[in-house]
């Protein structure tokens, strides 16, 4: 056995996967039969839908996260999303952070810098992503470069 630790996990064994894929393909092949039907076209049908429904059985279990419970960090037990303390190993929960919420996404600002002319010291504003160009005052046509922060 050696160095690697990797944890068991069923749909990772790919054994599992045959298996599935057997059983499915043999309900397909048994309904497509009774029905009148090609039993390789079944076969092939279950094939493929025996992996989906086994992927529906595992996100299914995931979704007792939706059913007011939460699984303890300690032991992987479901236990009560209000619980306070683990009912399996009786270690203390964290509060309940709500899962599957992204955290909210930055919106890019892009603020007007407002700054003076030097040469005229009209008030001038450009948007900030210009920072840092040339451009000629409004006022007085003289040369400008904006800054990269308002000036007031
Ligand atoms: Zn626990
Ligand atoms: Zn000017």
């Amino acid at each position: 056995m050696g160095g690697h630790n990797q944890p068991f996990v069923l749909w990772n064994e790919p054994l599992f996967w045959v298996f599935c894929w057997a059983i499915g393909g043999i309900i397909g092949a048994a309904i497509n039969t009774r029905k009148g039907w090609d039993a390789t076209v079944g076969f092939f049908g279950g094939f493929i839908l025996g992996p989906v429904l086994v992927w529906l059985f595992l996100l299914q279990s995931d979704n007792k996260k939706g059913m007011g419970l939460k699984k303890c960090p300690y032991c992987a037990e479901w236990v009560k999303r209000k619980a306070t303390v683990c009912r399996y190993c009786h270690k203390e929960l964290p509060p309940d952070i709500p899962v599957n919420i992204p955290p909210p996404q930055a919106i890019p600002v892009y603020p007007t810098i407002n700054f003076a002319c030097p040469s005229c010291r009209q008030r001038l504003s450009a948007p900030c992503e210009k920072a840092g160009v040339t451009t000629a005052c409004r006022f007085c046509k003289q040369p400008v470069t904006i800054p990269t922060h308002s000036d007031a």
